[in-house]
């Protein structure tokens, strides 16, 4: 998983480099699919059809500016000076997954757009921070959630992490906040173990947290239009702490 999870942060860091405004989303995916082949692995996402979505058609997901997750790349859709673009990208490397995402600033962007980076980075780390033996699924989603809220933004409650092995998405889902008593979210608690290797995604809404899935089945975006930033890293539980498997 370790291997896998290099191969993915190779694949972020080549995208990372060829960020600029002009360039397609087409072309950040190119980049992605061919660190992947050089190095033996096969994209996750390609593919991809779960329940009523169609066939994903690409090895990277690009989603920019009010575009939460799961955008699809194209040849059309280039960056502009301003925009943030969060990419995410998983892969199969003999037998196992790793998964991460990241989002990047495109040229200058507004201070808003910097704080919210920020602060979905910020959460990520408290979520990371939480991964101890000790502690369970719900101390991590709640970390994610606290840090989101102390900074003023929302989270995307309809979209988790997830257990990453053999397949992409595994138990337990790790949700980027813990449900109430009457929520219609009811999310599955476990101890944390050693060996355990999950996704941890934190998705930071700078307005209302209500999402809509356009119309290519796939692109889900902020209803009221606001700013949305995604990171994620895949990790391990050890005696010693939590372990980044996503890292060069
Ligand atoms: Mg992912």
């Amino acid at each position: 998983m370790r291997e896998a999870g290099r191969i993915v942060a190779r694949a972020h860091e080549a995208m990372r480099q060829a960020i600029e405004p002009g360039v397609s989303t087409k072309q950040l995916d190119t980049i992605a699919s061919t660190v992947l082949r050089d190095h033996g692995a096969e994209p996750c996402f390609l593919g991809y059809a779960p329940g009523e979505h169609p066939p994903f058609p690409a090895t990277i997901t690009a989603s920019i500016n009010q575009e939460l997750v799961h955008g699809i790349p194209s040849p059309a859709r280039r960056l502009r000076e301003g925009d943030i673009i969060g990419i995410d990208v998983a892969c199969f490397y003999q037998g196992y997954v790793g998964d991460a995402a990241f989002t990047h600033p495109v040229g200058e962007i507004s201070r808003s757009a910097q704080r919210l980076l920020s602060a979905t980075k910020t959460a990520l780390d408290a979520a990371i921070a939480q991964s101890v033996l000790g502690k369970r699924i719900s101390d991590v989603a709640k970390a994610t959630a606290k840090t989101a809220g102390r900074l003023g933004y929302s989270v995307a409650r309809e979209y988790t992490g997830h257990g990453v092995g053999a397949a992409m998405h595994e138990e337990p889902q790790v949700p980027n906040w813990w449900h109430s008593r009457n929520s219609r979210f009811k999310w599955q608690d476990y101890d944390l173990q050693v060996g355990m290797t999950y996704a941890i995604e934190p998705m930071l809404i700078a307005g209302r947290s209500d999402l809509v899935e356009l119309d290519d089945g796939w692109t889900v975006v902020t209803k009221d239009g606001s700013l949305t930033a995604h990171f994620e890293h895949t990790v391990a539980i050890t005696e010693d702490g939590p372990l980044i498997l996503t890292l060069l």
